[in-house]
């Protein structure tokens, strides 16, 4: 068993260097970033980009317009609107089993989460927000995953290009998508 909590370990280090790197980088509205870790059956996808690439706008949603388009978005994001957003190889058998969405500018009711304990953190808002996005799959087959198709553009109109970061049991590797190059390969 040696040998697999080694790489188990490895795989989390990895991630979390990823992640400290992509906390110091600019807000920069048409472009997200997007973290992708396969591991085994579980596959993995954290999305950070800035709100206004999904909604419009990055302040709260107080108008019922605003609210609508938040609530679009999470139907979208969670699966039970029209069409997916990340569609994997068909035969590797991939099916979403949790969505986990976070702003610091929106309500976590409009996002379909639990109300938190103490309201969402505001202060130091810039005039900035940014969605924090978590989706996990579960994939039967994950050796036949040969790539993942990014919709986000095609749903979203304020995607420009998508920094990819993947991370695999085999190797890892960095893309940049955009809405002509829309899939992540996976090695
Ligand atoms: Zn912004």
């Amino acid at each position: 068993m040696y040998p697999r909590f080694r790489h188990t370990i490895a795989l989390v280090a990895l991630l979390s260097s990823a992640s400290l790197l992509h906390a110091h980088e600019a807000h920069v509205h048409g472009v997200g970033k997007l973290d992708v870790v396969l591991d085994g059956q579980a596959l993995s996808l954290h999305l950070d980009s800035p709100l206004v690439n999904l909604v419009g706008f990055e302040h709260a949603a107080n108008s019922a317009k605003d609210k609508a388009a938040v609530q679009a978005m999470t139907r979208t994001l969670r699966g039970t609107g029209t069409g997916a957003v990340f569609v994997a190889s068909p035969s590797a058998e991939c099916k979403l089993s949790g969505v986990k969405l976070e702003s610091a500018a929106l309500d976590p009711a409009l996002l379909g989460e639990p109300a938190a304990a103490k309201p969402a953190a505001q202060a130091g808002h810039d005039g900035h927000a940014d969605l924090d996005a978590d989706f996990t799959f579960r994939c039967a087959h994950p050796e036949r995953l040969q790539k993942i198709e990014v919709r986000l553009f095609d749903t979203f109109k304020g995607f420009n290009s998508i920094d990819v970061q993947l991370v695999t049991g085999k190797r890892q590797g960095a893309a940049k998508l955009t809405p002509a190059a829309n899939s992540i390969a996976v090695p």
